[in-house]
């Protein structure tokens, strides 16, 4: 689902010791992502600056991230360390220095819901660990752009995280009782994840995950 661009880095790239969240951007350019990783090493970078690209043909590319590997990015100042960052290619605030500005196509804003959703698995995130750039503290940016709603990129990715799951249907109650029970097994530390809650209040829990749960709240009651 990656392509990978074959990308040179000039300069060894750092791994990531972890992954705390997802950072969205545009390149306020129209630019392939060979264009945009010759861009910043002609200003000295170590090659593109996000994690991973996605072109307005939507077609993902690994960016500075490489197949089965994080690498420290260079798109959120200061928070590198922590966050990917994922770049849709465009401009999707206002008109500037001659790019125009055009909201995100349905087929490239689908991949970019389905790269953002495949990574929050991956990493173990939801959808509340999705920020737009300018979102993040400390950023004078207005990236991804006013053309872009992150409200609703972040409900899509939650819904998309929630595909195959619908055979869950559980009422209030029933999550409710789920949500003690998962309580009680880390109070009792039977488990010690906390996303386990998070993801039970957040009802991103998967099918599997549910049913490993249960079968260790059969067999703490025997
Ligand atoms: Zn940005």
């Amino acid at each position: 689902m990656i392509k990978d661009a074959n990308l040179k880095f000039p300069n060894r790239r750092q791994k990531m010791k972890s992954v705390e969240g997802i950072v969205i951007h545009h390149p306020l350019a129209y630019w392939t992502i060979q264009r945009l990783h010759e861009y910043f090493i002609s200003i000295g970078w170590n090659g593109t600056a996000y994690s991973y690209y996605v072109q307005q043909d939507a077609t993902v590319y690994y960016g500075r991230s490489a197949k089965g590997t994080e690498y420290v990015g260079a798109h959120t100042k200061g928070e590198n360390h922590r966050y990917i960052g994922i770049c849709a290619e465009g401009n999707f605030h206002q008109d500037v220095n001659g790019v125009p500005a055009k909201r995100i196509s349905d087929d490239q804003y689908r991949k970019l819901v389905s790269i953002t959703a495949a990574k929050c698995r991956e990493h173990n995130l939801t959808h509340k660990d999705v920020f737009g750039h300018y979102e993040i503290p400390g950023q004078s940016t207005s990236c991804p752009g006013k053309l872009f709603s992150m409200d609703k990129f972040r409900m899509d990715v939650r819904k998309e995280l929630m595909k195959g799951d619908d055979d869950l249907n559980l009422s209030n109650y029933q999550w409710s009782v789920l949500e003690n029970q998962v309580e009680g097994l880390l109070e009792d530390g039977v488990i010690s994840d906390q996303d386990w809650l998070r993801k039970i209040k957040d009802r991103t829990i998967t099918a599997s995950e549910m049913i490993w749960l249960n079968s260790v709240v059969l067999q703490r009651l025997r």
